[in-house]
């Protein structure tokens, strides 16, 4: 039997940054992961790069069935507390937009931070253990692994949420919560490109690569960044951020020119050259090919600006102001950045992430019912929610 004062389920980001802050306390700390790589999500974020936090982080990029819980960890780990950690070990690293850090080089240094942190201050990791049962025990908890027995008196759960399958994402961390008594919010796929009914897939197929600057919006909800037609959908910060608040079944409305008011520009084409055609007109604000794709799949005559009459000209800026598309659903957790929903922070401490009735069981990161906006958010909850719990276990 291997004894230990914490052991820590997933050597992700919270589960490594957890695992060093409580072993920088003194205790004796075991991360166990059943992948054979580890952070596998770490070094494929950021597109390779990292983009470990948000400059402007806050409790209002984050939604949850409970959208206090994550202030108080928010506010005692902050954005600024791991650039510090980030800067001593002389990461380099930019501003790319809106606040988002990226490492300048590669994801690697943000794993091998973590993987030093823990090194440095004694927390061992063990890679491929698979973990068949857990009990609670009068001193803690035991856990049955293809490794042998493990004890400890405080459990971390860290084990992410369900995107990527292929990294190592599993339901475990749910089922240990429902074991011990605890419920879980509905969970599904968040951040993550739309896919569409069929007609919209063939028109706009043919866009694939294209990428616009847009407002989506839904459900009272808006982000002013990039979408990306791509030959399955759609895709694109705005359409990945827009994606945490869309319901099956509901619209999402674009606004396709989210910067000026195209009524004004095609009324001033129309009098400056009343025989230019609308896609003439249209094509100095969007891409040619996108212009002639969308002039047909939104239902307007390609005809001279002048034969546009009464409110004509509004009605084809409406349909690129206020575009409404249904999509059929989402790519799922195959591509999903994120899973919304998860363990209910209602049964939490906010305080100590610790379940409110089981002694000494702690749930951090993606596994809570607490998921960041696109742009380094997730990885801020997970340094937060980590640190926390690393503070208390
Ligand atoms: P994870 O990092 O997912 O770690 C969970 C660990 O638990 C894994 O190592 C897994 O192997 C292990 N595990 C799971 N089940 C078991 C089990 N049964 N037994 C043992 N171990 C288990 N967020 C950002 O903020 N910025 C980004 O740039 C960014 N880019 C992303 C890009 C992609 C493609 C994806 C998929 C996500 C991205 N995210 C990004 C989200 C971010 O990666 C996650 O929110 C974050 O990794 C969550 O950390 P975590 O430690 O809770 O979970």
């Amino acid at each position: 039997m291997k004894q230990y004062d914490v052991i820590v389920i997933g050597a992700g980001a919270a589960g490594l940054f957890c695992a060093a802050e409580a072993a920088k306390r003194g205790r004796k700390v075991q991360v166990l992961d059943h992948a054979k790589r580890l952070g596998g999500k770490i070094l494929m974020s950021g597109g390779g790069r990292c983009n470990f936090t948000n400059m402007y982080a806050s409790p209002e990029n984050f939604l949850s069935d409970n959208p206090h819980y994550c202030k108080s960890a928010l506010s005692r780990y902050t954005q600024w507390d791991f650039i510090g950690l980030v800067a001593e070990y002389g990461i380099a690293y930019h501003e790319k937009t809106l606040g988002q850090l990226f490492c300048d080089n590669s994801a690697k240094d943000i794993l091998n931070l973590l993987l030093k942190e823990c090194e440095k201050a004694g927390a061992a990791i063990t890679s491929q253990c698979e973990i068949i049962d857990i009990d609670k025990v009068s001193s803690g908890y035991t856990l049955q692994t293809n490794k042998g027995e493990y004890q400890c008196e405080s459990l971390v759960v860290a084990t992410g949420g369900l995107s990527i399958p292929k990294l190592g994402a599993s339901p475990f961390g749910y089922k240990i919560a429902e074991q011990f008594g605890l419920t879980i919010k509905p969970t599904r796929a968040g951040l993550v490109p739309f896919t569409l009914h069929e007609h919209d897939k063939t028109v706009l197929a043919e866009l694939s690569g294209i990428s616009l600057d847009a407002r989506a919006s839904c459900n009272n909800t808006s982000f002013n960044e990039n979408i990306l037609f791509t030959h399955r959908g759609l895709s694109g910060p705005a359409v990945l951020q827009i994606s945490s608040f869309w319901q099956p079944g509901e619209h999402v409305e674009f606004d396709l020119f989210p910067n000026g008011d195209l009524l004004e520009e095609l009324t001033q084409s129309q009098q400056q050259s009343p025989d230019s055609l609308l896609a003439t007109a249209l094509s100095k604000h969007f891409p040619k090919r996108y212009v002639q794709t969308a002039l047909p799949y939104l239902g307007l005559d390609n005809k001279p600006l002048k034969q546009f009459q009464g409110k004509q000209l509004e009605q084809v800026s409406t349909a690129f102001h206020q575009w409404q598309l249904k999509p059929n659903g989402t790519e799922g957790y195959r591509t999903a950045e994120v899973t919304l929903g998860g363990v209910d922070t209602n049964q939490l401490s906010s305080k100590t992430m610790m379940a409110k009735d089981v002694e000494r069981l702690f749930f951090i990161g993606e596994v809570v019912d607490v998921t960041g906006w696109l742009g380094g958010y997730n990885f801020q909850w997970a340094w937060s929610s980590a640190w926390v719990a690393g503070q208390n276990v």
